[in-house]
């Protein structure tokens, strides 16, 4: 009989999770939907949960907890920026949660979130929304078979329920 494969690097896993803060409060699932497909070793997903998924099966069920600092990352104490939304595309379909690109004073470009809306100012915060928070995950893996070339290139699965170019 074959090895059952493990969940490692260049493997595409497929898991059904439930993502809770620390109060049981649901803060999104896979539930009545595909399961959530990823390339393991390439940061689809929080760093914390990727190492507490390595070494598992098809069947397992996994309980994770991650800390912020291997989650979103800690809350920074900076406060939420007012921007003109004419700094934002005519037809940006902007909405609160939005990941939005911003450029920093030597052109790097860094990913903020959208706060808040008026009719003349987006709020955007440099916190990710789950900044600071204590992921509670239980996750069952699907299925696992190892990534194709394109896909470590891409450094993401492709497929139905994936990526779409
Ligand atoms: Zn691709």
């Amino acid at each position: 009989m074959a090895k059952a494969a493990a969940v490692a690097d260049g493997m595409v896993v497929s898991v059904h999770y439930t993502l809770k803060t620390e109060d049981g409060e649901v803060i999104d699932s896979s539930d009545g939907d595909e399961p959530l497909m990823y390339l393991h070793g390439a940061g689809n997903i929080v760093p914390g949960l990727e190492k507490q998924l390595a070494g598992h099966a098809v069947g397992d069920r996994v309980k994770a907890v991650v800390e912020p600092e291997d989650g979103y990352g800690e809350h920074s104490g900076d406060e939420p920026q007012m921007v003109p939304r004419t700094s934002f595309p005519e037809d940006a379909d902007l909405y609160e949660g939005m990941e939005v690109m911003a450029q920093g004073p030597d052109g790097e470009m860094y990913p903020m979130w959208v706060v808040g809306l008026t009719d003349e100012h987006v709020l955007v915060d440099e916190n990710h929304p789950l900044a600071g928070v204590t992921l509670h995950f239980d996750v069952q893996v699907t299925e696992i078979r190892e990534a194709t070339k394109e896909e470590i290139a891409h450094g993401h699965p492709h497929g139905p329920g994936a990526h779409a170019h």
